[in-house]
């Protein structure tokens, strides 16, 4: 019988609030399997489909491992292999004549945090623009709406734990969709919904949260203010 694969427990490398528990399996110092890992109290037994298959974006033949500088008209998937030292360089030469010419607001640092981690998403990164005097740019491209709609709701970015959920007898789910945004917080809602709990969604789409709801109530877009003054 094979030795069982070892299994190295952690979690999701991406900068998503969830932090998914992962467990991976590995033989001969080799990466074979990622599981969710079911003893997480919150994210237990589910990864998201963009990390599902994180084994592929890793060993992939494709994945790029080292720069790589067109060769030929854009689209026509010309790339010659460079060195890093080249690579930095050419962007540094580059750099440098815009910030001469034109000053460092010509350069807008347009990028968020991937796995990059808060050092170097916020403090490395930070002070890389700060010196070159680059434009500021709120470089989140997925949160800030719910951020600015959080605050502007609550005075704070903040929610109670999800297994809070389970001391309520009505939740209501304005303008958003659960299933699809907050996966983790579905397995506590649904349990509520057992205990009792009335769901309700406002939403003037029909989403998958809506089809699971006690009530859907679906305002014509913008008339949610008119809905809200009763
Ligand atoms: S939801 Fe996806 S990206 Fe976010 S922590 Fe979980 S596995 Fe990672």
């Amino acid at each position: 019988m094979s030795p069982s694969p070892l299994r190295v427990r952690g979690v999701c490398p991406h900068d998503c609030p969830d932090t998914c528990a992962f467990l991976t399996e590995v033989e001969d110092g080799r990466a074979v399997r990622l599981l969710a890992d079911p003893a997480h109290p919150v994210t237990g037994g589910w990864l998201c489909a963009k990390v599902r298959p994180y084994l592929q974006h890793v060993y992939h033949p494709d994945r790029l491992t080292h720069p790589l500088r067109r060769a030929g008209p854009k689209g026509s998937g010309q790339w010659r292999r460079i060195t890093w030292d080249e690579a930095i360089a050419e962007i540094a030469t580059r750099w440098r004549d815009i910030l001469a010419r034109y000053g460092g607001e010509a350069i807008l640092p347009y990028s968020y945090s991937g796995t990059l981690g808060l050092v170097q998403m916020s403090v490395a990164s930070a002070r890389l623009w700060n010196r070159l005097g680059a434009s500021r740019l709120i470089r989140s491209i997925c949160g800030e709406a719910a951020a600015m709609a959080v605050n502007a709701t609550l005075g704070v970015r903040r929610s109670p734990p999800y297994r809070d959920v389970l001391n309520s007898r009505l939740v209501i789910l304005w303008g958003h969709n659960p299933v699809s945004t907050a996966p983790h917080f579905m397995p506590w809602l649904l349990r509520a919904r057992r205990n009792g709990c009335t769901v309700v969604v406002i939403d003037p789409r029909r989403t998958r949260t809506a089809r699971l709801a006690d009530l859907h109530l679906a305002p014509r877009p913008a008339t949610d203010g008119a809905l809200a003054l009763g």
